[in-house]
């Protein structure tokens, strides 16, 4: 049997192992973390619950057909919820928004706030459906190192037709009469850590992803995703070693033969899969001949800053999820990207997780998921001394937004900065999705799933091919699992 290490048990390791483990390989994951899931974490304290990371669940057929891969049915191991509203948003002139995948209802709402782009809305739900449906069949599936491939005439036309040469702001403008409708499709290039004033229209095609196909939550927490791929790994003879950093990655004469980890053991093996961020792994698992100019270019997604707070006090205003917008989008953007600054006045989304399960906090109390953008870590901030002042900005910001007494309902509280998720995950400058996808060939500019400079090096997660995001991240996993076993 060949051997297989995996680094990293993220949603993309364990994604890969799972298959190849499936494929006939013999695979073992090596975790620095004490828990399995990566960046999809989570925190139990009080009496409250709180997922760390993903907070929603799109796609979930990526997710079915990793189960079916394994002769197994996802709804044997995960409640899976729909939710409606998909997303709740707020603007500071008290207008309220809900979307829905229920295309009928959302409809009714934009008719209710912006009455002459109804019709827009089908024309843009249409354009986002037939960008998806390319992409699906061409990037989704393939990856970059079948670039060849894509470029066959076959794909070209399609891929020709998805690329734009237009921001996804220019786009929107295009479509839509209403300011807030804009902004509410352009928070869509958030979904990849980028920006929408630089990120190209192709991501147009995010919104029929939720809007088309559909949002979940998972019943115990999205927490209970990572879980159920470390028993499905279980089951498929994967072997998974916690608390065991890998220090290098062992290459000889150009191939990569096994891993040196930081408590000294080595591990040979005929293939290693990188989870670990592949900017990083780069950068410190390998030697400096193979880490380029170009690499070092590459702009990491933006970051996050998250407060969980468990607060004594029901917020009936609040959906699962919800958006509180800024008034000034740009400005946020230009915070986040040009000056590496956090943005002062930044659009703020809350995952209420109680709202839709009673086994997320005690009686008559919520529990909070606050995030806002933030920059990948600079010499710009520290966070050190700003977490608390930021801390501060966003709670008041929440209370003039109408979540009256929600200083003083606090009895749970945890600060996450961009600087623990760099150094708990050990992601290129803290970044949550990867790379970000500001720039017109951005999309192409990540690492392709097979290392072109050491030979059996493959890598997957959100740096990788095909980008960012729980469900794209498990795919990154499948590319690399196909490519592994055109090798034997
Ligand atoms: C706050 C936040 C909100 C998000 N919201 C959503 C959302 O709503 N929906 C969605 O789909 N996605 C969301 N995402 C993104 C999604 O969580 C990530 O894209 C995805 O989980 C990343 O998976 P990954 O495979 O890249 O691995 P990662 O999660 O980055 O895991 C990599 C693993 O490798 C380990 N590792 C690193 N170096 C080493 C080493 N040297 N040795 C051993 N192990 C190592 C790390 O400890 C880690 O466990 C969010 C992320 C965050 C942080």
């Amino acid at each position: 049997m060949k051997k297989v290490i995996v680094i990293g048990a993220g949603l993309g390791g364990l994604s890969a192992a799972i298959r190849l483990a499936k494929s006939g390989f013999d695979v073992t994951v090596s975790e620095k973390n004490e828990t399995v899931g990566g960046k999809v974490n989570s925190v139990e304290a009080d009496g409250y619950k709180f997922d760390t990371g993903a907070s929603l669940l799109t796609m979930r057929h990526v997710f079915e057909d990793l189960f079916n891969f394994c002769g197994k049915r996802l709804e044997d191991y995960l409640e899976i919820v729909a939710l409606d509203p998909i997303c709740r948003y707020f603007w500071t002139d008290r207008t309220v928004f809900d979307a829905s995948s229920n295309i009928e209802k959302t409809e009714r709402e934009i008719e209710r706030i912006a009455p002459p782009d109804v019709g827009n809305f089908a024309r843009y739900l249409a354009d986002s459906q037939r960008k998806y449906e390319i992409a699906e069949k061409t990037f989704l599936a393939h990856s970059l190192n079948d670039l060849p491939k894509l470029l066959r005439p076959k794909y070209l036309k399609d891929l020709l037709a998805i690329s734009s040469l237009k921001t996804l702001d220019k786009h929107n403008a295009g479509y839509f009469q209403s300011e807030k409708l804009r902004q509410l499709f352009n928070r869509f290039a958030t979904y990849n850590g980028s920006s929408p004033y630089e990120t190209p229209a192709t991501f147009a095609l995010v919104p029929f992803v939720e809007f088309g196909l559909g949002a979940w939550y998972v019943r115990g927490g999205i927490y209970e995703i990572p879980q159920a791929l470390a028993k499905l790994a279980d089951e498929s003879g994967v072997k998974i070693r916690l608390n065991c950093a890998v220090e290098k990655i062992i290459v000889e004469n150009e191939k990569a033969v096994g891993v040196l980890l930081e408590n000294g053991e080595t591990l040979r093996s005929d293939f290693v899969v990188a989870n670990s961020d592949a900017i990083e792994t780069y950068r410190n698992l390998l030697d400096e001949k193979f880490f380029s100019k170009k690499l070092e270019r590459r702009e990491p997604s933006c970051s996050g800053f998250v407060l969980l707070l468990g607060v004594k006090k029901k917020f009936p205003q609040l959906a699962h999820h919800n958006i509180f917008f800024s008034d000034d989008y740009k400005a946020e953007f230009d915070a986040l990207f040009k000056d590496l600054r956090p943005a002062m006045n930044p659009t703020i989304y809350i995952c209420a997780t109680s709202r839709t399960d009673e086994t997320q906090s005690p009686d008559g109390c919520e529990n909070l998921f606050v995030l806002v953008n933030a920059p990948y870590t600079s010499e710009k901030t520290d966070w050190q001394i700003e977490a608390k002042n930021y801390r501060d900005l966003i709670i008041k910001k929440l209370e003039n937004f109408g979540l009256e007494d929600l200083e003083k309902s606090i009895e749970f509280e945890r600060i996450i900065t961009p600087a623990d998720f760099e150094k708990k995950y050990r992601t290129n400058r803290g970044s949550i999705y990867g790379v970000s996808s500001n720039g017109i060939f951005s999309a192409f500019w990540r690492v392709p799933n097979r290392a072109k400079n050491v030979k059996n090096l493959y890598f997957v997660g959100g740096a990788t091919h095909p980008g960012g995001g729980m469900p794209l991240v498990l795919l990154s996993g499948k590319m690399a699992c196909e490519l592994i076993s055109r090798e034997v």
